[in-house]
């Protein structure tokens, strides 16, 4: 196969991971979850106890950075200086640091060129926020994912709860609505849809139909293009 990206935006919780997982297994893809990429980057800048909204305090962290993505059993896995921090990542409280820092473009230059390199090197399913209008612009399909914010904190605490982290629904609500406002409305790569996007809402669609609806739509630019 010639080299086909698929880029998958949209904001937190909307199933973006679990579908774009699930999707690239089904059709031999290789999936990258930018924001685990952010995600360390936000840890170790709450380890490090810098300001995060400090673009300057940030950056200076980042020449001290080695973060490095793996594969194991088909996940991805995240290295912080050789340490395997995917699990810590996922702690609800890292979501707003990896918000936080990811709103520098020095933050978002970093992360570029390691980002691209794994498009040129595979045929990917990458998601994120920026993907189809930063990152890979010339992406053969690029999909906006979105839900209605109670719908996306309704699955997230569902998520959580599968992991054993109970949150009360109001406080992943609000939590998903101040990222929703911080990542949409920053001034480096905002979350938008790009306009050569398709528009796929799954508020009122459960995970199995997202997912055949999904796979179709990337089977069906697959063919297009063969
Ligand atoms: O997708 P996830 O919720 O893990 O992303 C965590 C945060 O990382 C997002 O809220 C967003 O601020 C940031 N992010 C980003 N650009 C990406 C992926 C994630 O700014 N491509």
């Amino acid at each position: 196969m010639k080299s086909f990206d698929v880029a998958i935006d949209g904001p937190s919780g909307a199933g973006k991971s679990s579908l774009a997982r699930r999707c690239a297994a089904e059709l031999g893809f290789l999936y990258v979850d930018t924001g685990a990429i952010y995600r360390t980057v936000g840890l170790a800048a709450l380890r490090r106890g810098v300001d995060r909204k400090n673009e300057k305090a940030v950056a200076g962290i980042l020449p001290e950075l080695d973060i490095r993505m793996g594969y194991a059993d088909g996940e991805q896995r995240m290295f912080l200086n050789g340490e395997d921090v995917s699990r810590e990542i996922r702690l609800p409280e890292i979501s707003m640091c990896a918000s936080d820092v990811s709103a520098h473009a020095a933050v978002r230059d970093f992360l570029m060129e390691m980002q691209r390199k794994l498009a040129r090197e595979n045929c990917v399913i990458m998601d994120g926020r920026d993907i189809g209008t930063v990152v890979l612009p010339d992406a053969k399909l690029k999909i906006y994912l979105t839900a209605s914010p109670e719908a996306r904190a309704e699955r997230r605490m569902k998520e959580l709860q599968a992991k054993g982290l109970e949150q009360p629904f109001e406080e992943v609500l609000a939590d998903i609505i101040q990222r929703d406002e911080q990542d949409m409305n920053r001034e480096v790569a905002p979350l938008r849809q790009a306009e050569d996007a398709v528009l796929v809402d799954t508020t009122d669609i459960g995970f199995d139909e997202s997912f055949e609806l999904l796979c179709g739509i990337i089977r069906q630019r697959l063919e297009a293009e063969a």
